[in-house]
């Protein structure tokens, strides 16, 4: 095996002999504790082969241990700076393909050549949201997602109705993919120390959603209205999507919702009752 990237003495001896800056707007935090590399690469139970996109490989760390296991790697780098020094971090890797580009703007069928594929990041913080909100809502042939992502953002995508945190987020991720908090990650494990606790995240991408409805746009409209002015009830929230009174009133009577809740309280067959009295109403 080659030199191990998660090693904090070779990650300081690339950033230093490449002069890298940690550049912080773009979320650069490297991983230095193997066992957390190879712990989170596992959690995507790729076999050799398998077509993985790893999503900011910075110097490489993540993309040596999913390497390892013989998948065929992707990784989108945005920052070009990273380009001369993956082509030396990971030269001995006949399997890893490094594309430089910024991953909201890329084709990602495209990209991953219109196959089957699973996804493994240590994503940067500041699109945590946009990034996976674009894997899902463009319905690509994703079998699996694993993420590290910032522990508050772990737990809106794994929380019920009912929690305080309970949110839009959850709901889109709970209607794609079947998600589960794997493990926390403290900041020492990273270099630079970010300033919160992370969390890794495993997402199993649905084949059919968990809640049937006629309209899917209207659906995640619901949602966002709901999700929107989080103090107001259910029933004032419709008012902002341009429903009448009654117009209001005929749809909760449909889906006997109590307009009096707040959103956060609402189930996604809720909200799928909701979305279809609306499509009838509308017919
Ligand atoms: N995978 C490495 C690790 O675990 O040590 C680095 C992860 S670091 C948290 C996030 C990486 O994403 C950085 O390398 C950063 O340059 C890259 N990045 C930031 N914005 C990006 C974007 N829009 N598209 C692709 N990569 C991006």
């Amino acid at each position: 095996k080659d030199v191990d990237l998660s090693n904090p003495d070779v990650v300081r001896y690339v950033v230093n002999r490449f002069g890298l800056r940690m550049n912080k707007k773009l979320g650069q935090n490297f991983l230095i504790r193997h066992a957390v590399v190879d712990d989170i690469a596992a959690a995507a139970e790729l076999k050799p082969g398998d077509p993985v996109l790893e999503i900011g490989p910075g110097i490489g760390t993540l993309t040596q241990a999913l390497a390892e296991t013989g998948a065929a790697v992707t990784a989108v780098e945005l920052d070009d700076h990273l380009l001369p020094v993956l082509d030396k971090t990971l030269e001995h890797y006949d399997n890893v393909r490094v594309v430089h580009g910024d991953i909201m703007r890329i084709d990602i069928a495209e990209t991953m050549n219109h196959k089957p594929f699973k996804v493994c990041a240590n994503l940067p913080y500041y699109i945590t949201t946009p990034i996976i909100m674009k894997l899902l809502e463009q319905k690509l042939p994703i079998e699996k997602i694993v993420v590290m992502v910032q522990k508050e953002v772990a737990e809106r995508m794994v929380a019920a109705p009912g929690s305080k945190i309970y949110g839009a987020l959850s709901v889109s991720v709970q209607y794609y993919t079947e998600p589960r908090m794997l493990f926390e990650i403290s900041p020492k494990c990273f270099m630079p120390a970010p300033e919160v606790t992370s969390a890794v995240v495993s997402m199993d991408v649905r084949q059919t959603p968990p809640v049937q409805v006629q309209d899917e746009k209207r659906f995640f409209q619901v949602v966002k209205t709901a999700f929107s002015q989080r103090r107001k009830t259910f029933s004032n929230t419709l008012k902002s999507a341009g429903l009448s009174k009654e117009q209001i009133a005929g749809i909760l009577e449909a889906s006997r919702i109590d307009g009096s809740r707040r959103g956060e309280t609402m189930s996604l067959q809720e909200f799928a009752d909701v979305a279809d009295a609306w499509s009838h109403m509308a017919a």
